[in-house]
């Protein structure tokens, strides 16, 4: 998808034109390939004016050069035209977490709950499979080898042909079972063209099953004609969220994925392939730096946010110092450790340091092997969990070991250091306010 892309950022960088003839060049580029991959018409030209608007408007921070700079600029704003800098949040709210898969026939239904299922199951958690597709004849075998294979539980019933009881008992089935995630597999028959029909049945089920996410699955090659049908979708139902599939084999993914985005929907997972580990979670900027070519651009962003984290440590020592503290404080502190030094030296700048407050630099000591294991523990966390650290008890302690490949006592490392650190921002806050009172500090 947009392979072109790489080439032009390269030529622009490489280039010797001046910066605003390599730019209007860039830009033909940019266009060319976007209308290519089948990006809507309209869009590339909203694209095209905003960034060279800001290319022409805007200063370069210092250290980074125009060029650079400009890269950033497009990145920028080809991460919003598919969706933003947003990583999907594919934890289970609840358990069971009901997912309900739906779309036309031959979209990919079967095959991306299969992956679904073998997705979770590497995450630990158990899964069951219901096949509610009572129409394909062969539906049945299909998904009861990918449960095999995926190492997911299965439930069927092949003389029952209404799908709804099926979903319905095979949930009861897996709930008695004990499992997390329960994903049903539905028929669709209905072509493009039919959405509304596709629709009509969707909450028909929807409403006996009573799912807690509905995913639309959709094929790449269908282009811009995905607006219309996550449009739709996204109307139709809050809860939910689309997959799209064969993004292996076609040079129009643009187009599908900048038109769902247009929508307000959100893509959650895209399919590469046929095999049952080809599915990737879908971010939207993650994607674009592939698309402009991971090695020029991984380092030049790195540079550029290295620049702008000396700006943001401003904001953290505003944080510090105020005593608020969360996981995403940590997460960012963790970051910029290696530049910056461990949290101790932090405090020492604050402008509280110079009250009575005892600071054990033991306690907030972190070896550097632990920073990577760190940041992996934070990055699988819910949302939830990040803003309120305080409800990780010692069963979600173990979904984000396995989410993140370490071990409970690696995050319960993390949350007693979280809590150390929690529990110093609160004195400094109360020595600071009982200075303010005695008027020894204003
Ligand atoms: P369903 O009718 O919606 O259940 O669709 P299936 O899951 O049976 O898939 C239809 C066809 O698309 C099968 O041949 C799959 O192997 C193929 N398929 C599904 N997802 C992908 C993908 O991400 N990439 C590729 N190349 N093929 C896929
Ligand atoms: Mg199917």
């Amino acid at each position: 998808v947009l392979e072109g892309l790489r080439n032009a950022v390269t030529k622009f960088l490489k280039g010797g034109s001046t910066y605003k003839d390599s730019v209007e060049e860039f830009i033909k580029d940019l266009q060319r390939e976007l209308i290519k991959s089948d990006v809507n018409i309209k869009l590339v030209k909203e694209l095209s004016e905003n960034i060279k608007k800001k290319a022409l408007e805007e200063e370069p921070p210092s250290g980074i050069s125009r060029k650079e700079w400009f890269i950033k600029i497009v990145y920028d704003e080809l991460s919003n035209l598919f969706g933003g800098d947003t990583t999907p949040d594919v934890e289970p709210k609840k358990i069971p977490w009901i997912i309900l898969l739906v779309g036309v026939q031959g979209s990919g239904k079967t095959t991306t709950a299969g992956k679904l299922a073998s997705f979770y199951v590497k995450k630990g958690y158990k899964v069951g499979l219901v096949a509610a597709d009572t129409y394909r004849p062969g539906a049945y075998e299909q998904l009861k080898m990918l449960s095999n294979l995926s190492g997911a539980m299965f439930y069927g019933d092949q003389n029952n042909n209404k799908a709804e009881e099926i979903s319905i008992n095979g949930v009861e089935y897996f709930k008695n079972k004990n499992a997390d995630i329960i994903i049903i597999d539905t028929a669709g028959r209905h072509g493009y063209g039919n959405e509304k029909s596709l629709l009509d049945e969707m909450r028909n089920i929807s409403n006996k099953v009573k799912p807690d996410e509905v995913i639309l699955v959709l094929d790449s090659s269908i282009g811009q004609k995905a607006f219309d049908l996550a449009k739709q979708f996204h109307e139709t139902t809050p809860i939910g969220s689309i997959i799209v599939t064969k993004l292996d084999g076609t040079a129009k993914g643009g187009g599908v994925l900048s038109a769902i985005a247009a929508t307000g929907a959100r893509v959650k997972f895209i399919g590469t392939g046929e095999k049952i580990d080809e599915l990737e979670l879908f971010n939207p900027s993650k994607f674009v730096s592939r698309l402009l070519g991971l090695g020029d651009l991984d380092a030049l962003l790195e540079k550029i946010k290295s620049v702008q984290d000396n700006i943001n440590i401003e904001k953290l020592q505003e944080d510090l110092a105020k005593g608020k503290i969360t996981m995403r404080t940590l997460y960012a502190q963790l970051k910029s450790l290696r530049k910056m030094g461990p949290f101790s030296k932090i405090l020492q700048m604050l402008p509280t340091s110079s009250l009575p407050v005892q600071i054990k630099n033991e306690q907030l000591k972190i070896g550097e092997e632990k920073v990577d294991k760190w940041l992996h523990i934070i990055e699988s966390m819910t949302y939830e969990e990040l803003d309120n650290p305080d409800i990780i008890d010692r069963k979600r302690m173990r979904r984000i070991a396995i989410g993140s490949g370490t071990s409970i006592e690696d995050v319960k490392d993390l949350i007693v250091y979280y809590k150390n650190l929690k529990a110093i921002m609160k004195r400094i806050k109360r020595d600071r306010g009982i200075l303010k009172k005695l008027g020894m500090q204003n």
